[in-house]
């Protein structure tokens, strides 16, 4: 799944993750866990994310590898977050073979609307589940609806630091839309809106993608 920052790729792919029955892996939400455990992976990567900047692309991929294509791989799996440059599409092009990917999602958000969602983002410390405060805050300010858990804003969240992770986008993640349509198996779906409805449109295009495989 790719998309802008706020495009709401962890809440879709959440969402696909329980309708296939497949894993959701998110390479932030890896590397959070990491820096929140203190481990060495966590200290690596801690200063670039941070800024707003990419990790390098080896470490990535190594956590890819792992959770996907490592021993007990699953079966299926929503990736969030990764690729995120030509260099790891590639990467992921060589591991995923020869079966390949199903469907590539782009979610098509403007950059006014992501800044507004991000600026407004919640995430639960315990769960990870995300509130944006402006169309689904939590029922008690501050709580988690689901686990009780207490509500932060992430560090990279912040201006200067969107700013960056927004520039960076443009300049290496964009680039994969077109890459993607040249081998065949990208879906635009309009991010715009309530996630019920993001929600359908996506189903609808991996539906659509999965019979094109069949056919
Ligand atoms: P996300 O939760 O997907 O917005 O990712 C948060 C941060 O983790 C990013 O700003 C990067 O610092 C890092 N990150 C996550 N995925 C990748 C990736 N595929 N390549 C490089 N850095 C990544």
């Amino acid at each position: 799944m790719i998309g802008r920052q706020g495009s709401g790729k962890g809440t879709q792919a959440e969402r696909l993750s329980a309708t296939y029955g497949v894993p959701h892996v998110s390479t932030g939400e890896a590397f959070r866990a990491a820096v929140k455990d203190g481990n060495e992976l966590g200290r690596a990567v801690q200063g670039y994310l941070q800024r707003g900047e990419l990790v390098p692309d080896d470490v990535v991929t190594a956590v890819i590898k792992e959770h996907v294509f490592g021993p007990g791989a699953p079966e299926g799996f929503v990736l969030d977050g990764y690729p995120r440059n030509i260099a790891q599409a590639e990467a992921l092009a060589t591991m995923a073979a020869p079966r390949g990917l199903d469907v590539v999602l782009d979610l098509e958000a403007p950059v006014e609307e992501v800044l507004r969602r991000l600026s407004a983002r919640r995430v639960c410390s315990r769960c990870g589940a995300t509130y944006n405060l402006l169309s689904g805050p939590p029922k008690q300010p501050g709580t988690c609806d689901v686990c009780g858990g207490a509500l932060y804003q992430r560090e990279d969240d912040t201006e200067q630091a969107i700013r960056r992770r927004l520039e960076l986008y443009e300049s290496e993640t964009a680039p994969l839309i077109n890459w993607y349509r040249e081998h065949r198996c990208l879906m635009t779906v309009d991010a715009t809106g309530g996630p019920d409805d993001v929600a359908r449109r996506v189903e609808a295009a991996v539906e659509a993608a999965l019979d094109g495989r069949a056919a």
